[in-house]
């Protein structure tokens, strides 16, 4: 009850000396710490704000500063030569200081305390514009999660920790500002941020706040299906995914999220262990520094349904091309409502699918056409986590594993050899010849084409 009662009216705010927080002023942007200074000297209220702070204060490097300012976009134009405003639903400037860019706010109050009418909810309690201008106290209370709401000044080096996210950090607690149940209602993405924020910083939700979001998860739908496609990245494409994922999957916001692969890791296990598998893939390769591309991640999560309906499809006599072909193509446009995904990445994600069809053709001819594919690499990489989640397909992985050993001149000669074929083991499938030459003409446009 005590608990219920803080979190609605969070305590006064607490000024953190340098010996407390530990922040240097080198590990902060130059940038950032530049405008907070020119918005200063100005007579404006001035402060890096919100995650980068959090992540400094949890010994990680931030991947951005923001700052928030007193002074109106329009006041914060007039003072910077490369600054423009954006957004609408939070209008925000740009600034450009040498390579950084940093994005400054100016303090909103949460728009049932203003005065004027920028600010606006949907008739469910959504918030969708949030321009009403406010103090630093307001502007606090606005953000989401009590670690978010630090205010560093970089001119005294002190730290104004509005809502107690320095003891809830140390206790590795993650918190709501306010009532938990209006918050996500408000903004459904904060259930999203809350597991990003969790995984990231591997804090635990408070109890109230995860009632609350078991409540309002199907609220996620509400969300805008264009500002979804980023959010599950931010959520997915981390050196957190595994643990990200499994708490999308038991928050049931996974279901939200993407139903048809909910459904479908419920009908096939290895499915699930498949995303699962992709996601620790994910986990290993930022920690390698190697690149991580969002249209594998969406063709992975995807994936599922998708192998249901081509097995279906496959069984009814359709070629394995068209049959993955019309399989991707119900599985988008089962997805597309929910989440935007952008042309720029259908594309790849039906791509390595329908690879993964031309995976299995190994003569000379068609291997050296597949292997030239700009989604040859992506496309391997599936079906070697194919393989791995118990998918037999005839030890397909480690022909091309070895293909891509030789070097390209003795490449005909390992298609064509007895070593080539050596280690894998052949299954007469029914249909096969008819299958291969109703593909043949497609697989050609499709290498060709891209
Ligand atoms: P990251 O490290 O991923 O950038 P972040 O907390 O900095 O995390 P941003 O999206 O950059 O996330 O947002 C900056 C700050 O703005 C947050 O720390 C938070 O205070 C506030 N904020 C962002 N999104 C929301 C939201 N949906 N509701 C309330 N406050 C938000
Ligand atoms: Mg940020």
């Amino acid at each position: 009850m005590l608990k219920k009662i803080f979190k609605k009216t969070p305590g006064k705010s607490k000024q953190i000396a340098k010996r407390d927080h530990k922040i240097q002023l080198e590990q902060t942007s130059k940038a950032a710490r530049d405008i907070c200074e020119r918005l200063q000297s100005k007579g404006h209220q001035a402060y890096m704000v919100g995650g980068c702070i959090r992540d400094l204060l949890s010994g990680i490097n931030p991947k951005d500063f923001d700052v928030a300012t007193s002074a109106t976009p329009e006041q914060v134009v007039r003072l910077f030569s490369r600054a423009r405003i954006i957004g609408r639903r939070f209008r925000i400037v740009h600034v450009r200081q040498g390579r950084e860019l940093i994005e400054v706010t100016t303090f909103r109050a949460h728009h049932t305390q203003g005065k004027d009418r920028h600010g606006k909810q949907s008739d469910s309690g959504m918030l969708v514009r949030d321009n009403v201008y406010g103090s630093l106290e307001e502007d606090a209370m606005r953000r989401d999660f009590t670690c978010n709401a630090f205010y560093f000044d970089p001119s005294n080096e002190t730290l104004y920790d509005m809502c107690n996210g320095f003891a809830d950090l140390k206790d590795g607690i993650l918190q709501t500002i306010g009532d938990p149940y209006e918050r996500f209602k408000e903004d459904p993405v904060r259930m999203l941020r809350a597991i990003r924020f969790e995984s990231k910083l591997d804090l635990e939700l408070d109890e109230e706040s995860q009632d609350a979001l078991s409540i309002n998860r199907h609220m996620l739908s509400e969300v805008s299906p264009a500002r979804l496609f980023d959010e599950v990245i931010k959520v997915l494409m981390t050196a957190h995914a595994d643990v990200a994922y499994n708490m999308l999957v038991e928050t049931r916001l996974f279901d939200q999220l993407f139903p048809a692969s909910a459904e479908a890791i419920e009908i096939d296990a290895g499915t699930a262990r498949f995303v699962e598998l992709a996601m620790r893939n994910t986990v290993d390769r930022i920690q390698q520094d190697k690149g991580v591309a969002p249209f594998f991640l969406y063709a992975a999560i995807l994936w599922p349904p998708t192998k249901l309906a081509y097995e279906e499809f496959t069984q009814g006599g359709m070629s394995p091309f068209e049959a993955m072909e019309a399989a991707g193509r119900m599985t988008m446009e089962r997805q597309l409502p929910r989440i935007t995904i952008p042309k720029r990445f259908t594309l790849p994600i039906m791509e390595v699918w329908k690879l993964q069809t031309l995976l299995p053709r190994t003569t000379a001819k068609r291997a050296a056409r597949t292997a030239d594919h700009p989604r040859f690499r992506a496309a391997y990489d599936f079906l070697l986590l194919r393989e791995e989640s118990g998918e037999d397909t005839e030890n397909l992985g480690h022909w091309w594993t070895e293909y891509q050993k030789t070097n390209p001149v003795s490449k005909k000669e390992f298609s064509n050899s007895k070593a080539g074929g050596k280690n894998r083991r052949r299954r007469r499938r029914p249909n096969r010849n008819r299958a291969e030459s109703g593909n043949n003409d497609s697989g050609n446009k499709e290498s060709g084409n891209s």
